[in-house]
C-alpha cells in the first residue's frame, strides 16, 4: 500500500534555488517540500564564490546591457533580506564583505578608465584614494586605481546553512525517485511506498533539470557554461595573503575580469585560502589541471605582483553553470521560470537573481490549498561541503 501526501510545492533541487524557493513558498502560505538527491548546494551554490553583485562587472564590455539593468536592484533586495526586512529573514547571517573591489595597474585599464567612471557615478561606487585601499593593494608595489563596489559577499557555506535551518523539517534526502508525472493540474512523485501528489512541482535540479527535463519529455533546453576554478593556499606569503574580495581588470582583454577573487577560511581564525575564478576560469576550461595551475600562477604574479606565488598551493575544479539554453550559449540576462503542464522549469542563472526567481514562481502559483504538509519517512537531507574543502 503506497501512502499518499498532497502538498501545493514538491520541488526537486536542494541548492539556493530550491531551497529559496521552499522558504518563499513557506511564507507565502504553500505547503512544500524539498527532495535532494545528493547533499544541500552539493554542485553549483556551494562552489560559488557567493558575490551579490548590481550588475556593474557586465558593464564592462563597454555598453549597458540588459543584464546590468536586471541585476541592479538585487544587492537591495539581498541587503533587505540580511537586515530582517526582505523576502526572507537572514538576519543572522553577515556579509562575508560589505564590499568588492575593482583594481588595476593604472597604465593597464586603457579605455575602461571613461566607462567605470561613467558607471561608478550610476551605480555609486566610489574609486579610492590610496589610504582607503584595502589590505592586499596597500602596498608602494601597487600604483593603480581603486573602486569599491557596493557588491557584496555572502559565504556560500553560511548561505546555505541558512536557508536550510528555516526550511527544516521540509528538506528531505531522495537519492533517487521511483516515479514521476505531471498532468495538467497536478504532478506525483513516487519514492518507494511513497507517492507525493502535489499542484506544482518546481524542478531546481541545477544541472539536474535536464535529465529530469527529458525524462518528463518537457521541451525545455539546458546548456552547460563550464569552468575551471582555481583554489589558492600561501603558507609562506604571511599576513599578505589575507581576505580580498574583487576583480582585478589589468589588461583587460575583453568584458570579464582577469580574475575573480573571493576569500575563505575552513575555520575561523584558520588560514585564509583564495576562491579564483573571472576569465582565469572560463578561459581555462580546455586546459589540463596542471595547466592550469601553471597559469594561474603566473596570472597572479602577473596581476599581485608584490607576492611571491611560486611557494602556493594551487589546486583546480572543473563545474558547469546550468541555465536555459540562449542563442550562441550567451548567458543568460535574468532569472528563468518556465510553466510546462503541472511544472515549474527554474534556473536562477545568478546567486544574485535568486529573489527575481523567486518573485517569478510564486506568480505561477495558483492559491494555496495543502498550507500544512505531514512529515515524511525519509532521510533528512543535510548541508554538503564547498569544493575547496574535499
Ligand atoms: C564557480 C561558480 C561561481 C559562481 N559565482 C557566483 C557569484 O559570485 N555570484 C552569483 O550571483 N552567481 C554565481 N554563480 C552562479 C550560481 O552559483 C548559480 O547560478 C546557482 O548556485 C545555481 O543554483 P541552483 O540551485 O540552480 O543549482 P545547484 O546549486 O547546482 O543545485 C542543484 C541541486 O539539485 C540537486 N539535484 C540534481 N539532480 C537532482 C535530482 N534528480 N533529484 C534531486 N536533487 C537533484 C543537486 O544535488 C544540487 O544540490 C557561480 C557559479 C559557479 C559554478
Amino acid at each position: 500500500m503506497k501512502r499518499t501526501v498532497h502538498t501545493d510545492a514538491a520541488i526537486i533541487g536542494g541548492g539556493i534555488a530550491g531551497l529559496w524557493l521552499l522558504n518563499a513558498l513557506r511564507g507565502a502560505g504553500y505547503g512544500a517540500v524539498l527532495l535532494e538527491s545528493h547533499r544541500l548546494g552539493s554542485r553549483q551554490t556551494l562552489a560559488s564564490q557567493g558575490m551579490i553583485h548590481g550588475g556593474l562587472k557586465y558593464a564592462l564590455g563597454g555598453l549597458p546591457s540588459r543584464a546590468s539593468e536586471t541585476i541592479a536592484s538585487m544587492p537591495g533586495r539581498w541587503r533587505a533580506c540580511l537586515d530582517g526586512d526582505g523576502e526572507l529573514d537572514l538576519s543572522s547571517l553577515k556579509p562575508a564583505s560589505e564590499h568588492t573591489y575593482l583594481f588595476a595597474e593604472a597604465s593597464g585599464l586603457g579605455p575602461l578608465s571613461a566607462l567605470l567612471a561613467s558607471k561608478v557615478l550610476q551605480s555609486g561606487a566610489q574609486r579610492l584614494q590610496a589610504e582607503e585601499f584595502p589590505a592586499l593593494l596597500r602596498t608602494e608595489a601597487f600604483k593603480g586605481v581603486v573602486y569599491r563596489l557596493n557588491d557584496f559577499v555572502l559565504d556560500p557555506v553560511r548561505l546555505t546553512e541558512r536557508l536550510a535551518n528555516l526550511g527544516a523539517p521540509h528538506l528531505y534526502r531522495a537519492p533517487q525517485i521511483d516515479r514521476i508525472h505531471d498532468g495538467a493540474d497536478s504532478a506525483r512523485i513516487e519514492i518507494g511506498n511513497l507517492r507525493i501528489a502535489c499542484r506544482r512541482l518546481i524542478l531546481a535540479a541545477g544541472a539536474g533539470n535536464e535529465a529530469l527535463l527529458q525524462r518528463l519529455g518537457l521541451p525545455v533546453a539546458m546548456q552547460r557554461r563550464p569552468l575551471q576554478q582555481v583554489v589558492v593556499r600561501h603558507p609562506t606569503a604571511g599576513p599578505a595573503f589575507g581576505p580580498f574580495f574583487g576583480h582585478c581588470l589589468t589588461d583587460l582583454k575583453g568584458a570579464e575580469p582577469r580574475l575573480t577573487i573571493t576569500s575563505h577560511q575552513s575555520e575561523r581564525g584558520g588560514p585564509w585560502l583564495w576562491c579564483v575564478g573571472g576569465r582565469l576560469a572560463t578561459g581555462g576550461t580546455e586546459r589540463s589541471v596542471a595547466k592550469q595551475r601553471e597559469f594561474a600562477r603566473s596570472e597572479l604574479s602577473a596581476c599581485v605582483p608584490w607576492i611571491d606565488w611560486r611557494e602556493a598551493e594551487i589546486e583546480c575544479f572543473r563545474v558547469d553553470r546550468a541555465e536555459p539554453q540562449q542563442d550562441r550559449g550567451q548567458r543568460p540576462d535574468e532569472a528563468f521560470a518556465e510553466v510546462q503542464s503541472s511544472c515549474i522549469v527554474c534556473w536562477p542563472t545568478k546567486l544574485t537573481l535568486t529573489p527575481d526567481l523567486g518573485q517569478k514562481v510564486l506568480a505561477f502559483m495558483p492559491p494555496p490549498e495543502h498550507p500544512e504538509f505531514p512529515a515524511l519517512d525519509l532521510p533528512p537531507a543535510t548541508v554538503g561541503d564547498p569544493p575547496w574543502t574535499t
